[in-house]
């Protein structure tokens, strides 16, 4: 993937608008936070500021949304982290917190788009698909966990009977409705919340990347024409970060993921597919996910490349995966193909910490992110305003270090990742 500074060629990227042209920046500034990364993390933390009176710098490398935050399947799905996994390791109480923060990662999302009238395509319904009896399984007990909680919105299985009301295949068993998740245009989303955060009055600067961060009382972010001068400093590159900061970079791993989109699809063969329009998706490792975009494509996505090497064409991985599900889409073209790196953390929950008592970061969201970044970038708008309760919790959770940089780290993922695609073939 050749790494222009303007946005790869998606479907997301041909209907984005408006079209962003903010400065770069150039000579000195002084503001209260300087952010790192204009992705859903980044965006989210400088609106959580400037809502509340900071004086924000945002700063991207590139373009609004250019990284994953503007490539992905747009598939809104509530949730956090693996209740199970915090419970076990901070009890019932830090689990009930966690399965909170999920809700709230999904409802600060909507509350954005509709505060700021966001035009991203938002459309309620989710179907989590199963492809084994042990996925039904594990669907029925989260519905009961979930019922337990008193999740506000309607949740319901569906059996193989009910799915040709939902999906036009017979390659699963059955499914979990969720009509609280849901898709979108994830670009058009990060470009509207940028927007709103620069005319609350957040400097936002494009094609400005920082090459280093001179920490200290005062922290200086150096960036390729300028400098910011600020009292605390938000890192949000998360995989694209690199060697800005080489402190956080060995936690995580930066893995490619991978969508194509077909042609515009005629009506009655877009309601054969996908009837009820919704966002769905599979629970392996290596999953599919697909939905339909408002000009009826179908938008299929599911290879993750754990080896650092993009493959030499995405549509001959992809479209074959795509026609076992929908042998219907044979004839179909393909109009566009990309791809994008995800930062996986290996225990799967999201990265937070401090560097030198002044400089925040999250990332590692493993996949999923559209919303659970959403609710990071007001956790890092707490802890720099001080009140860092869910931060703290988060920045305690103990996350494996990658020896040997990027070298060792990706061949090491995808041996681990094997085994568990082992696992689940058994
Ligand atoms: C193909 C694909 C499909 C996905 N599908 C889904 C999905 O359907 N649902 C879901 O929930 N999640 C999905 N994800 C994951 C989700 O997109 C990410 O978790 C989320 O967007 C991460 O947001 P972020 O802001 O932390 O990082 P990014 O969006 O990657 O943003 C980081 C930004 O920081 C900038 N940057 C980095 N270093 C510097 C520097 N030194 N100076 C200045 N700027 C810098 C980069 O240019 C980039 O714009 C998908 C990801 C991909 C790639």
């Amino acid at each position: 993937m050749p790494d222009s500074r303007e946005h790869t060629a998606s479907y997301y990227a041909a209907t984005r608008t408006p079209d962003t042209e903010y400065p770069q920046l150039t000579g000195e500034l002084h503001c209260d936070v300087a952010i790192v990364g204009a992705g859903f993390t980044g965006v989210s933390a400088a609106l959580h500021l400037v809502e509340r009176g900071y004086a924000v710098a945002l700063i991207e490398a590139n373009r609004i949304g250019w990284g994953a935050s503007g490539r992905n399947g747009g598939q809104l799905i509530g949730g956090f982290v693996n209740v199970d996994k915090i419970g076990k390791r901070f009890g019932v109480a830090a689990a009930d917190m966690a399965r909170q923060m999920g809700i709230e990662s999904r409802d600060i999302l909507v509350q954005r788009v509709r505060k700021y009238s966001i035009d991203c395509d938002l459309k309620f319904g989710f179907l989590d698909v199963a492809l084994r009896d042990r996925d039904m399984r594990d669907f029925e007990d989260y519905l009961a966990d979930k019922q337990q909680a008193n999740y506000a919105h309607e949740m319901r299985i569906v059996s193989q009977s009910e799915l040709p009301g939902y999906l036009g295949t017979d390659y699963y068993i059955g499914g979990l409705a969720d009509f609280g998740n849901g898709h979108l245009h994830p670009l058009n989303l990060c470009i509207g919340e940028a927007r709103a955060a620069h005319e609350l009055g957040a400097k936002v600067f494009e094609q400005t990347r920082v090459t280093r961060i001179q920490h200290g009382k005062n922290p200086v972010v150096i960036t390729e024409s300028g400098r910011v001068q600020a009292s605390k400093v938000v890192l949000a590159g998360n995989a694209y970060l690199g060697n800005t900061e080489p402190r956080i970079r060995n936690r995580i791993i930066p893995a490619g993921s991978y969508i194509i989109a077909t042609e515009p699809l005629s009506d009655s063969l877009a309601r054969e597919l996908l009837p009820a329009d919704m966002a769905y998706c599979e629970q392996t490792v290596g999953l599919n996910y697909f939905r339909l975009s408002p000009d009826k494509r179908m938008l299929f996505g599911g290879m993750c490349n754990y080896s650092g090497r993009d493959p030499k064409s995405i549509t001959a991985s992809l479209r074959p995966k795509m026609l076992k599900i929908f042998p219907q889409l044979k004839d179909t073209r393909i109009d566009y193909e990309w791809g994008g790196r995800i930062a996986i953390s290996v225990n799967r929950i999201p990265q937070f910490g401090r560097i030198e008592g002044n400089t925040y970061y999250a990332q590692g969201y493993s996949g999923h992110g559209v919303a659970p970044t959403h609710l990071a970038g007001k956790m890092l708008a707490d802890a720099v305003a001080g009140d860092s309760e869910q931060f703290d919790m988060f920045s305690k959770v103990r996350h494996w270090w990658l020896p040997g940089g990027k070298w060792f780290a990706n061949p090491a993922l995808a041996l681990g990742m094997m085994y568990y695609r082992l696992k689940e073939r058994l």
